[in-house]
């Protein structure tokens, strides 16, 4: 505490992200990152672009890569907002189109990063309960609001909820926004981007940098209708001109071209992550029923805890939430190679002997 600080700042608490060890020798398990890099031709084109031109201002509106996934997606292209991270739109979206005067509803086992949003920017929220197998009851939802959001893939449980479901949402809610996180739509989910042109007070937001591998590129984007996409320009350009740096913007481009290396690394993780439930499942372990690069997990007898702590013991990094009790016993464990999930399953095979 500093006698210089506003009075916002005193009372923050942020969000903690996920730990990046300098010890590179661990198994890293615990961020959500895919465990194979770029596609190639983004990394060429990394290098053909890593010149005297980064000198300049990049493109301050992103038209190219806008373009591009608006082709990419069927949606015009003042359907299309692009951002530092997704977690940028997410800001954004938070100030801009959920400060309202009734409370934005959502899980109450989520992102922890909506409730920071809500500090930082003096929005009033509502947890909604997760039903008792952890899956997001939408018919809870259909009460007065300032707002409705949500992953799907739900984090980190890992549950999706069907296009079906949220059409049905959109239907019975029409007079706040709704906003559908897809952060890990790309190993399995159906994207609600389809139904943008149909409700106007949708909006979905995607990263980079799960199934794209990009995570240290930092490239999110939003789709909605113009209006809505219209708010988040109105506080991009009241707050940073320039939030998708060159290098990025190529990246991001690339990688949507690079359909083919994209969706087999999504097949090879989605492999994976089946091989895992059912090695996890032979040994006592509850893994809730996953459509993300992660699974949510916990033991019939070792605690989460225990668990957690013998993993890193022997060098490999996973996630734990202390709270909510409810959670306080599941490990959250991000899919790997292949090979990465035999080593992983046999030292948990020792661990809960
Ligand atoms: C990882 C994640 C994000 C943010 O992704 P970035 O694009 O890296 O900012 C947003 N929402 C959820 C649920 C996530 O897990």
């Amino acid at each position: 505490m500093s006698k210089y600080w506003g009075d916002i700042v005193e009372k923050l608490i942020p969000y903690t992200p996920g730990e990046q060890p300098k010890d590179l020798s661990l198994l890293k398990l615990n961020t959500n990152e895919n465990p194979y890099g770029p596609s190639p031709n983004v990394l060429n084109e990394i290098k053909r672009n890593c010149n005297d031109s980064l000198r300049l201002y990049p493109d301050p509106e992103s038209i190219k890569l806008k373009k591009l996934l608006a082709e990419h997606h069927n949606l015009s292209m003042e359907s299309v907002f692009v951002s530092n991270g997704s977690d940028e739109s997410l800001a954004f979206i938070f100030q801009g189109l959920l400060k309202k005067d009734k409370p934005v509803l959502f899980p109450d086992i989520t992102y922890s990063f909506y409730p920071v949003y809500c500090q930082l920017y003096e929005v009033e929220y509502k947890q909604i309960s997760l039903d008792q197998n952890f899956n997001i009851s939408l018919d809870d939802y259909l009460i007065e609001n300032g707002g409705i959001i949500f992953p799907n893939p739900n984090a980190p449980t890992g549950i999706p909820k069907s296009l079906k479901d949220i059409e049905s949402l959109l239907s019975n809610n029409k007079n706040s926004v709704i906003v559908i996180d897809e952060a890990y739509v790309d190993f399995g989910t159906s994207s609600a981007i389809k139904l943008i042109n149909k409700y106007e007070n949708l909006i979905v937001t995607q990263s980079f940098s799960k199934g794209r591998s990009l995570a240290g590129m930092r490239i999110g984007c939003a789709f909605g209708s113009p209006s809505l996409i219209e708010a988040l320009n109105r506080i991009k350009n009241s707050f940073n001109s320039y939030p998708i740096d060159r290098l990025a913007q190529i990246s991001a481009m690339s990688s949507i071209t690079d359909k083919i290396y994209f969706e087999g690394n999504c097949n090879k993780v989605i492999e994976a992550r089946v091989y895992l439930e059912e090695q996890l499942e032979s040994i006592g372990f509850e893994v809730l029923p996953s459509g993300a690069n992660f699974i949510f997990t916990q033991h019939k007898q070792k605690s989460g805890e225990y668990i957690y702590d013998q993993l890193r013991h022997n060098k490999i990094i996973v996630r734990r939430f202390n709270s909510p009790e409810k959670i306080s016993n599941f490990i959250r464990i991000t899919i790997g190679t292949m090979n990465q999930m035999h080593q992983l399953v046999s030292i948990v095979r020792e661990i809960v002997k």
